[in-house]
């Protein structure tokens, strides 16, 4: 389990910022180890502010909502730079679903860690052919800590790390749940793509 390096010491003379990835395939998650970690932050008085991005309202227009029904509050935004203005001043600063957002989203997270926020970010590794995802590797790449969470196949009960869409589709992004996506172990996974291409 991850422990923070220095959560809510408010001694320190000089805030210290720095960046935490947290990784995965779909339903591996991520998003409840973001909130475990945003509400120990707020548990020690920390001033936290949550982000996701716009286009993402599967299950509510300003909550982040994990899959088994934990929620906290956040301010949906268009652009990675919005979250600059909306962030100033804050400890520390959780992004869901980060692999939406474009590459400007790594300056962005530089930048705040840069001026002493603590920046944690969660998002998928992969997409659905198992990619790297957006703006994701370049993060994991300038993280100091980075958290790579796993899933239980769908197909055979094995560890997780692959994000396969059911549905016949070659948008990239397809918002979706468990009718769209199941987790797969990497076996399962090529004997899936497999199949779709038949
Ligand atoms: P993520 O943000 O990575 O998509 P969430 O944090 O929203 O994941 O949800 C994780 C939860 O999803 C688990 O605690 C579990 O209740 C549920 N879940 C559904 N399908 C699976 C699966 N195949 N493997 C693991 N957890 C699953
Ligand atoms: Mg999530």
């Amino acid at each position: 389990m991850f422990i923070e390096p220095r959560v809510g010491n408010k001694n320190y003379s000089a805030r210290r910022g720095w960046i935490e990835v947290i990784c995965g395939s779909m339903f591996s998650g991520k998003t409840e180890e973001l909130i475990r970690r945003l509400n120990r932050a707020k548990i020690a008085k920390q001033c936290v502010e949550i982000f996701k991005p716009a286009i993402d309202t599967r299950y509510h227009e300003v909550d982040v909502v994990s899959h088994n029904a934990n929620a906290i509050r956040s301010t949906p935004v268009k652009l990675a730079n919005d979250m600059l203005l909306l962030a100033s001043g804050c400890d520390v600063v959780g992004i869901d679903e980060a692999q939406f957002f474009d590459e400007a989203l790594v300056e962005v997270c530089v930048r705040l860690a840069n001026n002493g926020t603590r920046v944690i970010i969660a998002g998928l590794d992969m997409d659905y052919l198992g990619k790297p995802f957006g703006p994701m590797p370049a993060l994991m790449a300038i993280a100091e800590y980075v958290t790579k969470v796993h899933a239980v196949c769908m197909s055979c009960g094995d560890i997780a790390s692959y994000s396969f869409r059911k549905a016949a589709s070659v948008e990239r992004i397809v918002l979706g749940e468990t009718d769209t996506y199941e987790a797969r172990c990497r076996h399962c996974f090529q004997e899936g793509m497999k199949e779709n291409q038949k």
